[in-house]
């Protein structure tokens, strides 16, 4: 099968594992943002999505987003396309950033958002943010703690550049049970935010290509799917 062949059949495999677990939590498809993670491919692969039907693409590293972004002008049916920060972002690294991308995910401390904030006022605009928690309280992982969270959130809604729009997290590997509940832990904590701050948080970050399924019926509106998008080898979960 050629790379837009497979592009086009995984997507339609995809969508129709996202209706039914979005039919699970009430919803449907489209109330669910599928970001196309394309750290481990070209500008091709990405243009294969794209005809496929992905209109919003990710990556973890600000180096390699403007060096898809720059690819990208090669490819004019791409001008549209919109790009996501996903990753660890260091604060010299922002300037690259802001005023690139749609939504930065993974802010995952408050001295971050100032600084997203500062670059955001210097050109005038307003950046959407994500709050990283590390909701499985894993060693490996960045993010605010829930407990961090919720004592610094109110800092981060006064930065009049940035605009926080919900959480971003990530699951334990390898253990469905394990995952379930860090996606409805983040739900629960996106919900106590929402309520204590009396600031509308509608979005929920999470999900990936193992585990998509599981967030999306547990309330995920983002979910972030690499390998299952752009590997004819993985096996659709
Ligand atoms: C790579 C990456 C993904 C996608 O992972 P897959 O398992 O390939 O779907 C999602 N989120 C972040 C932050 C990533 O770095």
């Amino acid at each position: 099968m050629d790379y837009a062949s497979f592009a086009r059949e995984r997507r339609a495999a995809i969508l129709e594992r996202v209706s039914q677990a979005a039919a699970v939590s009430g919803r449907t498809a489209d109330d669910v943002l599928l970001v196309a993670v394309s750290k481990t491919v070209g500008i091709e692969e990405v243009a294969a999505a794209h005809a496929a039907g992905y209109t919003a693409f990710a990556e973890n590293r600000p180096q390699e987003l403007k060096r898809k972004q720059s690819a990208a002008q090669d490819f004019p049916e791409l001008a549209d396309v919109r790009w996501d920060m996903i990753g660890h972002l260091q604060t010299n690294k922002v300037k690259d950033v802001v005023g690139s991308v749609s939504l930065i995910h993974s802010v995952d401390t408050l001295h971050l958002a100032e600084a997203i904030d500062a670059r955001a006022a210097k050109l005038g605009v307003t950046v959407p943010i994500l709050l990283e928690v590390n909701v499985a309280g894993e060693e490996s992982k960045s993010g605010f703690s829930p407990a961090e969270a919720l004592a610094q959130i109110g800092s981060v809604l006064e930065l009049a550049n940035v605009s926080v729009e919900g959480l971003m997290g990530m699951a334990p590997a390898h253990d469905p049970g394990a995952a379930r509940r860090a996606f409805s832990d983040l739900r629960e904590l996106r919900d106590l935010l929402s309520h204590e701050t009396g600031c509308h948080l509608g979005e929920l970050s999470c999900g990936m290509s193992d585990d998509f399924a599981i967030a999306i019926e547990e309330g995920s509106t983002i979910i972030r799917l690499g390998r299952t998008v752009f590997d004819p080898a993985y096996a659709l979960q």
